[in-house]
């Protein structure tokens, strides 16, 4: 056999290899995985959850939101369609819209943001807990829609399945310790909230200001710390 000749068989089984590795590879990955969860710590830009009738009004009657990316936890996604938050003081910024359409619009900015904006007293909630939080104008290509309440900071918190759950042996709604390790803001967080649904995707979610404090970006690997 001519040397070249040769190193195509050789790099063919070579590649050959690889395959058959990489194929029983991924299967104990996954079952590595399920033993051995790894928690990723991702931040959130500021982002708004919009109802149907204030999509309509902003982006006109029926409108369908239109896929940017999708997101880890399952059916959520980073729409293309942006709108304007404008402030008490006429004070603007940009703001994206995550699908699906949601019961209730709920505009999650940093507090950063809200100084940005002039909204006074933006309370730091659980997602859906928008009761007696203060309100904005969104503006969006079709119309304005003025909220009467629904501007938050987003509760640092971490998604688990019920199974995510019982391996790392927390119960919803338990206030952890969260530790991020970056090269000089290490950082522990306290009360980050611990969201159970089977309908979760094992994440944990903090926004800008916290990750800028702990010098992270995206997948952060995250160690739960229990007393
Ligand atoms: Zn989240």
């Amino acid at each position: 056999m001519a040397e070249e000749e040769i190193v195509k068989q050789i790099v063919k089984e070579v590649l050959n290899k690889i395959n058959r590795e990489n194929k029983i590879g991924e299967i104990e990955d996954i079952a590595v995985n399920n033993k051995e969860r790894i928690l990723y710590c991702n931040y959130s830009n500021r982002h708004c959850h919009i109802s149907r009738e204030h999509l309509d009004i902003l982006y006109g009657e029926g409108y369908q939101l239109t896929k940017l990316k999708d997101l880890i936890q399952p059916g959520e996604f980073a729409s293309n369609e942006l709108l304007t938050i404008v402030g008490p003081t006429g004070a603007v910024l940009p703001i994206r819209i995550l699908g699906p359409v949601r019961s209730k619009t709920q505009v999650e900015i940093s507090r950063t943001d809200s100084f940005a904006i002039k909204i006074k007293g933006v309370p730091v909630r659980q997602s859906g807990n928008t009761a007696g939080t203060p309100g904005c104008v969104l503006v969006g290509p079709n119309g304005a829609a003025t909220l009467k309440e629904g501007v938050v900071v987003a509760m640092r918190h971490v998604h688990f399945t019920p199974d995510d759950a019982r391996y790392f042996d927390i119960r919803d709604k338990e206030m952890l310790k969260v530790r991020l390790e970056s090269p000089a803001r290490t950082t522990i967080f306290e009360k980050v909230v611990a969201r159970v649904k089977p309908s979760y995707a094992l994440e944990m979610h903090i926004d800008v200001d916290e990750a800028n404090a702990a010098g992270v970006g995206q997948n952060t690997p995250a160690e739960i710390i229990k007393d």
